[in-house]
């Protein structure tokens, strides 16, 4: 058995936090161990807790729709959420879930090794660039991101009740991701060590206390924002 498979095994297994118990089955994650792209959502809803894929019902519908604009499949690209199990009724994931939770995706990101992350909503793109600004502020810029791009935007649930406005910004948002993926591919990273500034989001350790009472004080200008193009 591969690490991944081992990693998604353990987390199938899983029971750190009380969500084991109302679970139908965790949601691990779909798509391709050697994916350039990663997207990441917030958590299983009743339907992705039922089939055990995320991103299954109406806004899996919608991503998938948004992926083809792109000329992506999900087989092209690897979609996780930031917890692996259903919280009760959909309500928000609670900071301590999130704590003993995000290092399976954590590894799952070491371990994929994507060029490209797409955070979709306000969960996962606090959680991953350490900072409490929310994703409309954030949204129509990359970001550096464990030495990768990190491109936030909405969670397709919430482009499903925001209408005309939201769709089309996260078509662009969509479109940047495509640049990005083209970009990367044609102009390989610099080689010089120093050339490419540190990432600044989170690295692959467990959030503690101090960790989340920094995010608490982080603003735009702290997470490092690349060019447009
Ligand atoms: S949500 Fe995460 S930490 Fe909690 S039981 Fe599921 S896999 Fe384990």
């Amino acid at each position: 058995m591969g690490a991944f498979e081992t990693l998604e095994a353990e987390a199938t297994a899983c029971t750190l936090c009380p969500l084991h118990r109302t679970r139908t089955q965790v949601v691990f994650g779909v798509g391709s161990a050697t994916a350039d792209v990663v997207f990441v959502g917030e958590a299983p809803g009743y339907h992705e807790d039922h089939e055990g894929e995320p991103f299954v019902g109406k806004s899996g519908a919608l991503l998938t729709r948004l992926l083809h604009e792109i000329g992506l499949a999900r087989e092209d690209v690897y979609i996780a959420n930031i917890l692996k199990c259903r919280p009760p009724d959909n309500r928000d994931p609670l900071p301590g879930e999130i704590e003993v939770c995000t290092p399976y995706l954590d590894r799952q990101l070491e371990l994929i090794d994507p060029r490209v992350v797409v955070t979709l909503g306000n969960f996962a793109t606090k959680y991953l660039l350490e900072t409490s600004v929310g994703v409309t502020r954030l949204r129509g810029n990359r970001y550096r991101f464990r030495g990768r791009v990190l491109v936030p935007t909405y969670h397709p649930a919430a482009v499903l009740r925001g209408g005309t406005t939201k769709l089309e910004e996260i078509r662009g948002d969509f479109g940047l991701v495509r640049r990005t993926i083209d970009t990367r591919r044609a102009v390989p990273a610099p080689a010089t060590a120093g050339t490419a500034p540190p990432p600044t989001g989170r690295q692959a350790s467990p959030p503690n206390r101090a960790d989340r009472e920094a995010a608490e004080e982080t603003s735009p200008a702290h997470v490092e924002q690349l060019g447009l193009f």
